[in-house]
């Protein structure tokens, strides 16, 4: 059988094995709740609010059944009517320089799985939500957020794009290591100017007031030996009652953000504790972790795609072929990314596996420093409020939970 032939019949296959391995995982995930009030979640859910918990895990689940049934047979059909290389020759034919091709290429791409994922993101917001009492965006913050978060996109992800292709030109295949340094800048730049750059454009920050909160939390982060200077309130009730607490920035720049929504529904202890755990992921190197993991995989990544990219090279022709297109970069890319989503779920797990071990620590931290009778408390308050699925499936968990099931987290905590 011919190379074309393989690429082509392993990427029908990974499209319908992953979303078969999504649907089994959904479903058992669905099948574990159980219609009676565990006895376990006696003291934490009443029964009354373990079932709405329940129909709104449901819900959620359907929905999100429903869209990814839909993206499913639109990229079986768009790959049967050879619809890729069809854009391919389209932008080829339109425009002469390689730059310009792969952004109108990829801007076509990610305008089409917009329109197709925007009517989900609206009935989730506007009625799911709603239904359950969470959403507090209107029409109008939900339309300027996804203005901005396209011209975000097209700004940044045109910008990227544009400077690989350009280091793809000038060093051929080799190209990878290269775009590896800009993600890792690009990276870096992330970490350091989140929160002055992103976050206003959707959010106001503002530091926390003086008071017994802010007193309570500078005393804890001495006495662990933390620096902080900056800990800012943000007004997430402006789209959600759902509560949040991160942690960003390196260095001087570091922060602690706590949600509008957070403080209102927790005591101070409560709070400290949150922030305890938070400080326990930084005291840990949970954040240096993960971004060396990420500069890993970006490498390993980039790498393997030069293989597909690779001017002249065998792999490329072949999945050129595949979808009946010219080789090209943005070809290479799209068969690559098709390719890899197997390898991207197993790295998915084996991170999610990391993180929540990073959570159990982060708890102890908390439990060790503060008090873990608090923070447990906190995590019962924002679990019974987001309606959060008590009893998922274990495979379930294994593959998609990156912080630990409520019970085995109090478990952690005893
Ligand atoms: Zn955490």
């Amino acid at each position: 059988m011919q190379l074309s032939n393989i690429i082509f019949i392993s990427v029908i296959l990974i499209f319908i094995f992953g979303f078969i391995f999504d649907r089994v995982l959904s479903y058992l995930n669905k099948n574990s709740w159980k219609k009676d009030l565990p006895n376990q979640f006696k003291g934490i859910y009443n029964v009354e609010k373990y079932h709405v918990a329940m129909n709104y895990s449901i819900i959620n689940a359907k929905n999100g059944a429903l869209e990814s049934s839909l993206s499913f047979v639109v990229i079986l059909l768009v790959l049967y009517f050879e619809g890729f290389g069809k854009l391919d020759a389209m932008v080829n034919h339109m425009f002469e320089t390689p730059i310009v091709r792969a952004l109108a290429f990829f801007g076509v791409l990610s305008i089409a799985t917009s329109m197709m994922s925007i009517p989900f993101s609206i009935y989730s917001t506007f009625v799911i939500e709603e239904q359950f009492g969470f959403n507090r965006t209107n029409l109008k913050t939900f339309v300027l957020d996804l203005f901005k978060g396209a011209l975000l996109s097209a700004v940044f992800g045109g910008l990227i794009l544009s400077l690989i292709v350009f280091l793809y030109i000038q060093l051929g295949a080799s190209f990878w290591w290269a775009a590896w340094l800009v993600m890792a800048v690009f990276m870096l730049f992330m970490m350091l100017f989140y929160s002055n750059v992103i976050v206003p454009l959707f959010n106001k920050q503002t530091p926390l007031e003086e008071g017994e909160l802010r007193t309570s939390i500078a005393e804890f982060a001495r006495k662990v030996g933390f620096e902080l200077e900056n800990i800012y309130v943000i007004d997430g009730s402006k789209r959600s009652t759902k509560a949040n607490a991160y942690f960003t920035g390196l260095g001087a720049k570091k922060r602690i953000v706590l949600y509008d929504t957070l403080i209102a529904g927790h005591t101070t202890e409560e709070l400290v504790a949150i922030l305890a755990h938070e400080i326990g992921h930084y005291k840990n190197k949970h954040t240096r972790q993960s971004m060396i993991l990420s500069l890993i995989q970006a490498a390993l990544l980039l790498f393997l795609l030069s293989l597909f990219v690779a001017p002249g090279g065998t792999i490329a022709q072949a999945a050129a072929d595949a979808i009946g297109a010219e080789p090209s970069f943005q070809v290479g890319v799209l068969i690559f990314g098709i390719l890899y989503t197997p390898i991207s779920t197993i790295l998915g797990i084996f991170m999610n596996a990391i993180s929540r071990k990073n959570e159990y620590e982060a708890d102890a931290f908390a439990k060790e420093h503060y008090s873990g009778e608090h923070l447990s408390q906190a995590l019962i308050k924002m679990s019974v409020k987001h309606l959060s699925n008590l009893n998922p499936h274990p495979t379930f968990v294994f593959v998609n939970y990156s912080h630990p099931p409520l019970l085995d987290r109090l478990k952690g905590l005893k």
